[in-house]
């Protein structure tokens, strides 16, 4: 009935997530609220496990892209399922620390880290820094030089994937800020001067085609693409990468139209792919790594919010105003995202009306969504926007200096707070 199982109607007529009834959750933590399934969070990353020992012999880890949703209870739960992490910024690497997360586990990506980020992963042991550009390359060998260690890489390669037309074109991703292209000879150059530096130990190499998508070919040609270059260098270098990141991007269902395929498919399909490409090319099969963030949490949250006005414009549109906003949730008025809502406590009903949801920022463009089927909306009705577990808490800010509101798990028919609402104190707690 829902775009994710783990919605549902209770006997109230109520909607439900993970068991829980999701107007009770509105009444007693307030809105705009995000709530978040636990167990569908670890059964999503049990699923990676489960593949990886189903299709390539258990040699590979998740990193949970923790850009999609992080805060210390979002780490202590990955660390508790054995999973790594893929932090993007000093901050990512201070929450991962101050919730104890096993540095080790942490790839430390970022296409212009600074000298202080460098330093600060290095001190903590992250597990390896995945490296953007030679000037990044020098500065790290001359900082791991200073403290006396060795720096364990991965560089960040454009395999030349273009995963947005929905064949793989093999020229499309020149043009991008992110990392060291292949094509040109640049990835060839790099890794030779890493192999040079005396303070760097290169790991792996790593690729990431983009987000929410659908095709699996794109991710099959972007691996053929690595480990034809990985026996590249091998061929001329004598060196042999045992690791290989092949990044996140895998799509998810955010709307009744969307049909992903299931995970487990790209798992059986890429892994294929290497294993043979790996025997046509006389290399060894690497350590695979990925680094799904989307996929783990985006259907894992919904948020809540109270609905306030409704304003019919004959012959054009209805708009039910919330009292959330682009603050809390800005991917519609960035990427135009759709998402399914649901009004919660009218959730058995049919949804026969085409609204459009507007937050209540100063900006004409600040909507959750247009042209979305919901059931008839009046103030005080509890509004349900699916699908809103990834990129939403970690995009938010405070534009009209909203507070953020706060982030609930719900686990076994129980809620707790896991991020608080942000007071009126902390809205001012900068300003001096
Ligand atoms: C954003 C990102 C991911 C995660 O992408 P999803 O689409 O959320 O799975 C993984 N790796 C890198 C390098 C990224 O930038």
């Amino acid at each position: 009935m829902f775009i994710s199982d783990n919605y549902d109607v209770n006997a109230q007529g109520n909607l439900t997530i993970g068991g829980v009834d999701t107007t009770e959750l509105a009444a007693e933590y307030g809105t705009p609220l995000y709530v978040m399934d636990e167990d569908l969070i670890r059964n999503t990353l049990r699923r990676f496990h489960e593949s990886f020992k189903k299709y390539y012999d258990g040699k590979g880890e998740v990193h949970f892209a923790s850009k999609a949703f992080c805060c210390l209870e979002m780490c202590r739960l990955v660390a508790s399922e054995g999973d790594g992490l893929d932090a993007v910024s000093i901050g990512e690497l201070y929450t991962a620390v101050k919730a104890g997360f096993p540095m080790e586990k942490v790839g430390f990506h970022g296409n212009n880290k600074t000298d202080e980020e460098l330093r600060f992963a290095i001190e903590h042991g992250v597990g390896h820094i995945i490296v953007d550009n030679l000037s990044e390359l020098s500065r790290l060998e001359k900082i791991a030089k200073d403290m006396g260690v060795k720096a364990r890489i991965m560089f960040r390669l454009k395999p030349g994937i273009d995963a947005h037309t929905h064949k793989a074109v093999m020229t499309g991703q020149i043009d991008s800020k992110f990392g060291f292209a292949i094509e040109t000879g640049e990835a060839f150059d790099a890794v030779k001067e890493a192999l040079s530096c005396e303070n760097i130990e290169l790991s792996g190499l790593h690729c990431h085609i983009g987000s929410q998508i659908f095709d699996i070919e794109p991710f099959e040609e972007a691996a053929r693409v690595m480990l034809r270059f990985i026996a590249d260098v091998k061929n001329k270098l004598g060196f042999e990468v045992k690791e290989l990141n092949l990044g996140g991007g895998f799509g998810i269902k955010y709307l009744e139209e969307h049909d992903p395929v299931p995970f487990e498919v790209y798992m059986e399909r890429v892994s294929a792919v290497v294993s043979k490409e790996c025997e046509k090319l006389g290399i060894i099969k690497p350590f695979i790594f990925i680094e799904p963030g989307r996929s783990i949490v985006a259907s894992a949250g919904i948020t809540l919010y109270e609905a306030g006005s409704r304003k019919e414009i004959p012959n054009t549109r209805t708009y039910i105003i919330v009292d959330g906003s682009m603050a809390d949730n800005p991917r519609y008025i960035l990427y135009e995202s759709e998402y399914e809502a649901v009004v919660a406590n009218k959730a058995s009903q049919p949804r026969d009306e085409r609204v459009t949801i507007a937050g209540r920022c100063c900006e004409s463009g600040d909507l959750i969504g247009e042209n979305m089927p919901l059931q008839h909306a009046e103030a005080g009705d509890i509004i349900a926007v699916l699908a809103t577990g990834a990129y939403n808490y970690s995009m938010s800010s405070n534009y009209n200096r909203l507070q953020k509101p706060a982030v609930v798990f719900v686990k076994d028919g129980k809620s707790r707070v896991v991020v608080k609402r942000e007071s009126l104190d902390d809205i001012i707690s900068n300003d001096v």
